[in-house]
């Protein structure tokens, strides 16, 4: 099993995105300062998207030019298309996330077009973003399920892997969007990715709405990916999934694999402390059980000088 996992803090924008209420600039800004001091250096901050249609999102530009940019961080935008790219680099993104959803019912509804127009727009993206020194991946969404299409195909996920691939991507997520999947899905996956794209690094993004977004994560790690996406605090939610709950809190997910050996080079205390902060940032109360519960075992005290 791997010794060192990469966490993608998604809490900026998968976690806010089905908020309410908008959370201010300013208080994003703490947010990722706060995720950046508790080690993370991976975060998707923004999308670029119609603000229309989601308002959470419309200060993505203003969001990217308060941010700091310490070196060797990166700080991904997620874009569905040509204009969300344009934006997303003209707004200092060093990395960029595309979505194509496995599902073409799902990809119409989210973007407009099919998944193989998502898919072509995708392989015209890759190489500008290389050429713009933007480092792109793609996100394939609602690969273990969807809302509207039920059951979608192991086949079909692997031959958009297939296909993506050829853009040379940073690497492959693997999204349970609906927070639907089991870890037998979750191997079963990675297996068929790994021989059909070996070499291309692969990532998964796992919801926690029917309570198997653990298992999967260490399903996801045992069956070989480099890097799993997580939300602090455990907030976040999808349109298309009643009572969805939010991604994998990024403080249990530590805990977990810290406490089995896999290092994640995030600080736990830090983040539990940013997961209670967020909460009363967005009056709501998350779903994450580190920052009730705590860490174990417990932290000495500092000596006294
Ligand atoms: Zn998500």
């Amino acid at each position: 099993m791997a010794r060192f996992i990469e966490v993608l803090e998604v809490a900026p924008r998968d976690g806010l995105q089905m908020q309410p209420q908008p959370l201010p600039t300013a208080a994003k800004v703490e947010l990722v300062q706060r995720l950046l001091g508790a080690g993370l250096g991976r975060i998707e901050v923004t999308s670029f998207v119609n603000p229309k249609k989601v308002p959470q999102m419309a200060d993505a530009e203003a969001l990217l030019a308060a941010l700091p940019r310490p070196p060797g961080v990166y700080l991904t935008g997620l874009v569905m298309n040509q204009r969300g790219f344009e934006r997303a680099v003209a707004a200092g993104c060093n990395e960029i996330g595309m979505v194509v959803v496995a599902s073409d019912t799902f990809n119409r509804r989210n973007q407009g077009v099919s998944t193989a127009e998502s898919i072509d727009a995708w392989l015209a993206i890759a190489p500008a973003a290389h050429a713009a020194g933007v480092r792109p991946q793609v996100t394939v969404s609602a690969a273990f399920g969807c809302p509207f299409e039920g059951e979608v195909p192991l086949d079909r996920v692997v031959e958009i892997a297939e296909r993506v691939a050829a853009g040379k991507p940073r690497e492959i997520c693997f999204a349970d969007t609906i927070g639907v999947g089991v870890p037998a899905q979750v191997s079963a996956l990675i297996a068929r990715a790994k021989a059909r794209i070996p070499g291309v690094p692969l990532r998964c993004h796992f919801h926690n709405t029917r309570n198997t977004g653990f298992a999967n994560a260490f399903a996801a790690i045992e069956a070989g990916v480099q890097a799993l996406d997580a939300s602090v605090g455990g907030i976040g939610g999808c349109p298309f999934a009643p009572a969805a709950s939010g991604n994998i809190a990024t403080e249990d997910l530590v805990y977990m694999l810290e406490r089995s050996g896999v290092g994640t080079g995030v600080d736990l205390e830090a983040l539990i402390d940013t997961a209670r902060w967020l909460e009363q940032a967005l009056g709501v109360s998350a779903p994450g059980m580190l920052m009730k519960a705590g860490a174990f075992p417990k932290r000495a005290a500092p000596a006294a000088a």
